[in-house]
């Protein structure tokens, strides 16, 4: 067995590979072993999953909806007393419940045990739906990462689809963006496509928040011209929403403009709730 990524002997691998990291509510979306590199799996998260993982805006998102790490703890968000102190907002779960605290200073403690304030106010910045993350290397490699992975678990059970996609040289530019941060701007399409809290109806009938959702789109926009040269101009893209924020990158190269084109022809609508995915989930 191979490795997706560096393509050596994976046989004696140890550890599994969550496609998306668990920090981000992910428990279930694991890649069978051997698929990722002992190696390659701890390079992904020390170098291309923590610095995503890391951005405020990131820790914000998962101060707010309570998302812990694998170690269960949720990240600290810096909060200001008065508008001029700073304390520390924590947020634990404890027995599945949601405990919120405040690390205070013990100088500024021993202030307000003095009564040394008429009014105490604390604020803290907040993930709010306007919030959209630019397109940096950080983001494309995240990405890459995600969508390589994806796809081999997407065809996991067709014979030797791994190697296939080991061997696949359109596959290269990518995988190496991924693993090594080669073509510096990888161009991503990222917006909001709906609210964070947005509840959705599933097909049971139940309610619940889409925390993240992902699908392929094979775009064939040059169709005549295509039909006229005898070969279909196809581009795959991955599409991923995580609450709400919706990715896409270009599995080819580093280039959006086909995914954008696809979207104006298709009235803006994301390719996850579009087509086959149409039904998938009805809007509450
Ligand atoms: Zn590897």
């Amino acid at each position: 067995m191979r490795c997706l990524f560096c393509k050596k002997d994976s046989s004696s691998t140890k550890s599994v590979e969550h496609i998306i990291p668990e920090s981000l509510g992910n428990k279930t979306l694991i890649l069978p072993l051997g698929y990722v590199c002992d190696k390659c799996n701890n390079y992904f998260a020390r170098e291309v999953e923590k610095p995503f993982l890391e951005r405020l805006d990131m820790q914000l998102l998962r101060f707010q909806e309570a998302v812990p790490n694998k170690k269960n703890r949720i990240p600290i968000i810096q909060g200001l007393f008065n508008g001029e102190y700073p304390v520390k907002m924590q947020r634990d779960i404890v027995n599945g419940e949601i405990i919120n605290g405040v690390q205070i200073p013990e100088a500024l403690f021993k202030r307000i045990a003095n009564n040394e304030f008429e009014n105490m106010t604390i604020t803290m910045p907040a993930f709010i739906d306007d919030t959209i993350i630019k397109s940096s290397r950080v983001v494309s490699r995240f990405l890459a990462k995600i969508a390589l992975e994806s796809l081999a678990m997407r065809l996991e059970s067709i014979e030797n689809s791994l190697d296939e996609i080991i061997d696949d040289k359109q596959f290269d530019p990518i995988r190496d963006h991924a693993r090594l941060g080669t073509i510096k701007d990888w161009s991503c399409s990222i917006r909001r496509i709906y609210n964070i809290e947005r509840q959705w109806k599933d097909v049971v009938g139940g309610v619940s928040q889409m925390i993240h959702e992902s699908d392929f789109l094979l775009t064939n926009y040059d169709e005549a011209s295509a039909v006229a040269c005898n070969e279909v101009q196809s581009e795959m893209y991955f599409v991923i929403a995580l609450w709400g924020m919706e990715f896409a990158i270009n599995m080819g190269g580093p280039y959006i403009e086909g995914y954008e084109k696809w979207l104006k022809e298709h009235g803006n609508v994301s390719p996850l709730h579009y087509g086959k995915n149409k039904d998938f989930i009805s809007k509450q």
